[in-house]
């Protein structure tokens, strides 16, 4: 069983549609894919209407950005309901909010003389807007000449266009994904992310970490072994797939969930729908 619980579609900043994504993870001979895009859940029913025609099951998920202790972090919400009740008007705050601060930051570079079209950007996005869009917008425009120079010069924290996202509280997102009938999992907690904070997330709800993600060191997947052993934590695994020509390249199913941990997860998301 290959179980990729982590990947991007159109919907946010990934590069292929929903069917699209149903369709390469089923050729790259994944079992379970989680469609985990960043702060919305609108690609999840396009990929599971394509993994209905093929030997693929689609796990409802999202990423969600939020705050700990000042700190940005991501939050996966595993085996959500897209459809549960309250989601779709919390969900639009935050992409309320991710427009606005798009805005922000074409403005930002417009004063830095560097003009984007926002409104033909937003128009082509599907839902969710983000730092990825300004980027490949910056490409097509040849103000720069890769998603990682975009980044470097302009997007990333502490560079001239780079604006402060929401701050929505790490806690509030645990609530929404178990209101939701998902586990809450630390997503990539090596790469983004304190250890020290861990205990106080666990207080806060959360139920695993992501353990298992390409930008993880051997040492650090061992370190969250650890962590789940001493806290009873789900640990899960995926390939944070956005795309082949996405930035930063993983493929389908480079990392993966265990079938064991898989079962674990989905005994634990029965607690949260009861
Ligand atoms: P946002 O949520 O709008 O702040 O955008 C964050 C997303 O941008 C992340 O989830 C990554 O997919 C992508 N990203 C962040 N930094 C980089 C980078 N240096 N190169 C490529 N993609 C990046
Ligand atoms: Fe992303
Ligand atoms: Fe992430
Ligand atoms: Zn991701």
């Amino acid at each position: 069983m290959l179980i990729d619980l982590h990947s991007h579609t159109t919907a946010s900043d990934g590069l292929l549609e929903p069917g699209e994504l149903a369709v390469a993870a089923a050729d790259a001979g994944i079992d379970v894919l989680g469609v985990t895009d960043h702060d919305t859940v609108d690609g999840i029913s396009q990929a599971r209407t394509m993994a209905g025609e093929l030997d693929l099951e689609i796990l409802g998920g999202i990423e969600i950005s939020c705050f700990h202790n000042g700190l940005e972090i991501h939050i996966l919400g595993l085996g959500i309901d897209e459809h549960a009740n309250g989601l779709a008007d919390f969900l639009q705050q935050l992409m309320d909010a991710r427009v606005e601060r798009f805005r922000a930051m074409v403005e930002r570079l417009a004063d830095l003389g560097v003009e984007l079209d926002a409104e033909e950007i937003l128009a082509s996005t599907e839902s969710s807007v983000g730092r990825p869009h300004v980027a490949r917008a910056l490409i097509e425009a040849g103000h720069v000449a890769s998603i990682h120079e975009a980044f470097d010069r302009y997007l990333n924290r502490g560079k001239p266009a780079y604006v402060e996202r929401f701050k929505l509280e790490a806690r509030t997102a645990i609530e929404r994904i178990h209101a939701a009938g998902g586990v809450a999992v630390q997503a990539h907690p090596g790469a983004m992310g304190r250890d020290t904070d861990i205990p106080g997330l666990v207080e806060a709800g959360l139920d695993g970490l992501e353990a298992f993600h390409p930008e993880h060191s051997p040492s650090a997947r061992g370190r969250y072994e650890k962590f789940a052993q001493e806290y009873d934590l789900l640990l899960t695994g995926g390939s944070d797939f956005h795309g082949d020509d996405a930035g930063r390249a993983t493929r389908l199913g480079q990392c993966t969930t265990a079938e064991q941990q898989f079962n674990d997860l989905q005994e634990r998301c029965n607690r949260y729908r009861a």
